[in-house]
C-alpha cells in the first residue's frame, strides 16, 4: 500500500529553473494544510490528525508551524520541538511531504537559535525525501531582504547543508512573504532553494500574482506555504472567487500550496470549529465554511490514497 503514497510516487524533490520537480524531473504541485502556531493550537500536532488530513482531506503535504515566540520554542524548546517531531514522523509514516516552518516574524534577530534548530532537523531528517525546510515564515515589511533576511537564510542554509545536501529549503521574503520579486533580483546562491509566497485572497489579488510572475520570469521557484481564503488578518470575509483565481494561477504555474490553517480558533481562516476533535475524523458539523471549501478542492485535486499507517 505504501507504493501509492505521494512520496513514493514523486520521491526526492528538487528545484529546476523556476519549478519544483520530482524524481523524474517532472513539475510537481503539492496541496495541503498548515497547522496553526504550535504554542497556541498544539492539539492537532499528532499522528491521528495527520493521518486524517492525509486520507480524508487528501493532503499531500502538511506544514508544522514551530511557534518561536511568544511563549514558543525560545521559552519551551523541548516541548515545542517535540510537536514538530511528532508531525514530521507522522507525515513520513503517512507517505506525505512535510514542511518544517520556523514560524516567526523576527527570525533574523535570533539567527543562532534557528541555525541550531535546523541543524538538528537536518541531521535527523535530511536523508528522507519527505522534508522541506522553511526557515523564516514571514519577515516584516521593514526588514531588508539583502541586508537582513538573505544573510539569515544563508546562515541557516549553510548549517542545513552540512547534514543535508539536497532537500528543498523555502525562504521567506519581505512583507510577510509577498516580495518574491525582490528576492528574485538578489537570489540566494545555493541549490534547491525556493521562495515563500503568502496570500490572503480577500486582501491580496492580481498585483501580488504579478509579483509572483515577475519572480518566476527572473528564474526562481515559488511555494505558497500558507494562504488564507480570507482577509490578511485571518478573519473577516471569505472571497471564494478570488481564491479560485489564485488556485488557477497556482495550477498554471505548478506552485504548491498549504492552507492556513488546521485550527479551531474563532476566525474565518480556521478550518475547524471550536472544540473540533484533536484526533481528526472531523464530521461536517466540525468543519468551517473555509475548511469545507478547501477540503473540497483538496479532494478534487488529489486521488484517494490508502496508506497502511505505522504505529509508533
Ligand atoms: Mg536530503
Amino acid at each position: 500500500m505504501e507504493s501509492s503514497s505521494v512520496v513514493a510516487r514523486h520521491g526526492k524533490l528538487r528545484v529546476q529553473g523556476n519549478r519544483i520537480v520530482d524524481k523524474n524531473g517532472k513539475p510537481v504541485q503539492l496541496h495541503g494544510m498548515s497547522l496553526f502556531w504550535s504554542q497556541w493550537i498544539g492539539q492537532y500536532y499528532n499522528a491521528d490528525a495527520v493521518n486524517w488530513l492525509t486520507n480524508d482531506w487528501r493532503c499531500t503535504v502538511v506544514r508544522a508551524a514551530l511557534a518561536v515566540e511568544p511563549d514558543g520554542y525560545l521559552k519551551n524548546p523541548a516541548k515545542e520541538k517535540q510537536k514538530i517531531i511528532t508531525v514530521v514522523d507522522a507525515a513520513v509514516d503517512a507517505g506525505i511531504y512535510v514542511i518544517i516552518d520556523w514560524h516567526d516574524h523576527n527570525a533574523h534577530q535570533k539567527t543562532d537559535a534557528a541555525v541550531r534548530f535546523f541543524g538538528e532537523m537536518a541531521r535527523r531528517y535530511g536523508k528522507l525525501p519527505n522534508v522541506i525546510y522553511e526557515p523564516y515564515n514571514e519577515p516584516l515589511d521593514k526588514t531588508s531582504w539583502s541586508k537582513e533576511i538573505k544573510p539569515y537564510h544563508e546562515a541557516v542554509i549553510r548549517e542545513i547543508r552540512r547534514y543535508d545536501p539536497d532537500n528543498i529549503i523555502v525562504c521567506g521574503t519581505r512583507t510577510w512573504s509577498q516580495r518574491v520579486d525582490e528576492a528574485s533580483e538578489d537570489p540566494i546562491k545555493f541549490s534547491n532553494i525556493a521562495y515563500t509566497l503568502h496570500f490572503y485572497a480577500t486582501t491580496h489579488r492580481q498585483s501580488l500574482r504579478d509579483m509572483a510572475t515577475t519572480a518566476m520570469k527572473n528564474g526562481v521557484a515559488l511555494m505558497v506555504t500558507e494562504f488564507g481564503t480570507t482577509e490578511a488578518s485571518g478573519d473577516g470575509v471569505i472571497d471564494y472567487e478570488e481564491t479560485k483565481k489564485w488556485w488557477k494561477f497556482l495550477d498554471d504555474n505548478d506552485i504548491s500550496w498549504c492552507n492556513w490553517s488546521v485550527a479551531d480558533k474563532v476566525e474565518a481562516a480556521a478550518a475547524l470549529k471550536p472544540g473540533a476533535s484533536a484526533r481528526g475524523k472531523w464530521k461536517e458539523a466540525e468543519i468551517t465554511a473555509s475548511g469545507k471549501f478547501v477540503r473540497d478542492e483538496l479532494r478534487r485535486k488529489n486521488p484517494p490514497t490508502k496508506i497502511a499507517t505505522k504505529q509508533r
